[in-house]
């Protein structure tokens, strides 16, 4: 099982329809877990092209305009007609449960699974063994949230030779050592120091912001991030309209980049009026080097 997240794009266009790209919708791996941050119009094609199950899922909405939100009740439709049984969750701004549950009404879909709706003001949305997850609020004139994803510090590499010759039992007991709580076998302590290699991991965290103009509670929360995916949906010369319509230009996410100190910067949500994408992406480099542009079907590790 691989320690790095795999962050594929699914969508990576603006509101208005493009040829060679579908609205926003972002599938996120890391261990056994799958996130998938917005669904667009055609996530559910773009799911069955990069094979992203629809079963072991949970559901991160940025808001709730129509090019995050699209692909919802379609992709909730295919889990009945695929008989799926497991629970799906799905975290959003206030309103998110209405929302879902107004459309479940209008197209009489009454799942046999359950949809657990958690809606989020700001803060922590969910927390496992591997990482954690918290929203904040960005500018977009409507309840919009940035997510950041992080993954908790591991104290070393656990060392599974060295416990199967020290007869610890698997499960619980490996746990705690990687958790840096020492443990009793047959009446002998065994430190986590004796188990673990050396050489902490130390955690990894992703911003994702949704749809944003240059926001500061964007650059906060993005201080030291390995990867951050920031609207660019205008091009540098539309510094104006950006503003105007809660939105960045490719250059407001460089410089966001550069403050926030982050390590790599993927731009996306990018509208038509970007006539030159690798003119953009030259200009965004000016400001902050370790930058590329989303398209549907990148993958990036971190
Ligand atoms: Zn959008
Ligand atoms: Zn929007």
């Amino acid at each position: 099982m691989s320690d790095k997240f795999s962050v594929t794009f699914l969508g990576t266009s603006s509101a208005p329809p493009q040829v060679e790209r579908r609205q926003s919708s972002i599938a996120i791996k890391y261990k056994n877990h799958n996130l998938l941050v917005d669904v667009g119009e055609a996530t559910q094609v773009q799911m069955l092209k990069h094979k992203i199950g629809f079963s072991n899922l949970t559901i991160l909405l940025t808001h709730l305009h129509s090019d995050h939100t699209l692909g919802l009740i379609g992709l909730l439709t295919t889990r009945s007609f695929y008989d799926i049984s497991r629970s799906i969750t799905i975290i959003g701004p206030p309103w998110t449960s209405s929302f879902i549950f107004l459309q479940l009404l209008a197209h009489r879909l009454n799942p046999d699974y359950e949809i657990k709706v958690i809606e989020t003001n700001g803060g922590l949305v969910l927390s496992n063994s591997d990482f954690y997850i918290e929203s904040f609020p960005v500018s977009h004139g409507v309840n919009c949230f940035g997510y950041k994803i992080v993954s908790h510090q591991s104290l070393g590499v656990f060392n599974v030779e060295r416990a199967i010759e020290k007869n610890i039992p698997k499960g619980t007991m490996w746990k705690k050592l990687q958790n840096g709580t020492p443990i009793e076998v047959n009446g002998d302590i065994i430190n986590p120091s004796e188990i673990l290699d050396v050489s902490p991991i130390k955690p990894i965290k992703i911003v994702i912001t949704g749809d944003t103009p240059l926001d500061e509670h964007v650059i906060n929360h993005s201080s030291n991030a390995d990867l951050l995916v920031h609207d660019s949906t205008y091009p540098h010369s539309e510094k104006l309209r950006a503003k105007k319509h809660f939105h960045s230009t490719c250059t407001d996410a460089a410089f966001v980049a550069k403050i926030a100190n982050v390590n790599k910067l993927v731009l996306t949500h990018f509208s038509e009026l970007h006539n030159n994408l690798n003119e953009s992406l030259k200009k965004s480099k000016e400001i902050f080097t370790n930058c590329i542009l989303a398209y549907d079907g990148l993958t990036v590790h971190v």
